[in-house]
């Protein structure tokens, strides 16, 4: 049966990087055996225009009924004082919590390629792979009470309150082991057992759930080591999995060792492996309409879409050879490209595009 993909464009260059990706989706079906149907719809300042609303009804429908969700970008400066609750972010806020995609996927790649990018030495990054699995729609983002209070003494104090369940911890872990498994089958679960009760249950219930994953080598570490780890020796990690604010953070540390935001991808999926994919970066409304963008991170998006939903390895290979491909052609967008370097060449939002078609089918 033909599996269902819903577009999502969005605003700025969400369009520009999305009609990149669809291209390469046009290739996997015309010229090899990808069966899917693509469906389109309005998210975030788009859908405010068209529907009044950033994740109307009507998106709200497609997006139930798809079996994976590609979204460009959200946001805009035009956008900036509507209320808070018809602001663009809102749609992307609206469409994770209705399909409860609690696991959110960010990969640091750096291709040998783009090593010279990276703030650190090259020989500590280059053919750096590491997934970070964050918990996305629990933790201390959601818990319950939170507040500012005043004391008696009228002095004011805010708090926040740090919850998992079980239940909770068991979805996450159960969705990092098997990511593990489709990789190099190590896992690291990143904690503060030594100082929160709500860690050491995190622990325990990731211990637990390993035990269904013989295969996977399982490990624990801190978060303020794992911070520190992450700078000094990254190589180290296949796949981490961590809480929702612990990998707020590490992934952002973990995306800056590759130097590049136009490169990572990234996925946010519910228990049935049906996710939304989507660049890290936001719609840059600073280059939007200029055809500079660079599209890749939005075609590797594609390619975590094959492998993690639509259960196309091959097809998810396919991807990941022809963008090393046109990196070692030397194509550059202006976000990769640096002055003198031997080989390379400065190339637009759609040439970058075509250049993944060509590889795809050469
Ligand atoms: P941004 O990621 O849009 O841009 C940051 C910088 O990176 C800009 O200089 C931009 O030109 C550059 N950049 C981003 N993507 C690029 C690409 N593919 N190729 C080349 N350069 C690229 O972040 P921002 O400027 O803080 O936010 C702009 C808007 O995007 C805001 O409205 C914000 O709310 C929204 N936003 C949306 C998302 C999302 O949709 N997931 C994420 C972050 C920010």
């Amino acid at each position: 049966m033909k599996q269902k993909i819903l577009i999502l464009p969005g605003d700025g260059i969400g369009k520009e990087i999305v009609a990149e990706a669809v291209k390469v989706i046009n290739v996997l079906k015309d010229d090899f055996d990808l069966d899917v149907e693509l469906t389109y719809g309005d998210i975030g300042g788009a859908a405010y225009d068209a529907d009044g609303h950033p994740y109307p009804p009507t998106t709200q429908k497609l997006a139930k009924d798809a079996d994976a969700i590609l979204l460009g970008a959200v946001g805009g400066y035009q956008y900036d004082d509507l209320p808070r609750d018809v602001r663009p972010e809102r749609g992307l806020l609206g469409i994770r919590a209705d399909l409860e995609l609690f696991s959110n996927l960010r990969p640091a790649i750096l291709n040998k390629e783009l090593a010279d990018a990276s703030s650190l030495k090259a020989e500590v990054v280059a053919g750096l792979d590491i997934m970070i699995v964050r918990e996305l729609t629990g933790g201390i983002y959601f818990g319950e009470p939170r507040g500012i209070r005043e004391l008696e003494n009228g002095e004011k104090q805010g708090y926040n309150t740090l919850v998992y369940k079980e239940s909770e911890i068991e979805r996450i872990a159960h969705s990092a082991f098997k990511i593990a498994m489709k990789r190099d089958k190590r896992l690291c679960s990143v904690g503060k057992a030594n100082v929160l009760e709500v860690m050491e249950l995190w622990h325990d219930v990731v211990e637990r759930v390993g035990k269904e994953y013989p295969e996977v080598e399982l490990s624990h570490m801190y978060v303020d080591n794992a911070a520190m780890q992450l700078v000094k020796e990254p190589k180290q990690f296949d796949v981490m999995v961590t809480g929702n604010m612990f990998g707020d953070i590490l992934s952002d540390a973990a995306a800056m060792l590759t130097g590049s935001i136009g490169m990572l991808p990234s996925a946010s999926l519910d228990k049935n492996g049906k996710g939304m994919y989507e660049p890290i970066h936001g719609s840059a409304p600073d280059i939007a309409g200029q055809n500079i963008a660079n599209p890749l991170a939005t075609i590797m998006s594609v390619s975590m879409m094959l492998l993690y939903s639509l259960n196309r390895e091959d097809m998810a290979e396919r991807i990941d050879a022809a963008v090393e491909r046109v990196l070692q052609q030397g194509y550059r967008t202006a976000d990769i490209f640096i002055e003198g370097i031997e080989g390379t060449k400065l190339v637009g939002t759609s040439e970058m595009g075509d250049a993944v078609v060509a590889a795809l089918l050469s």
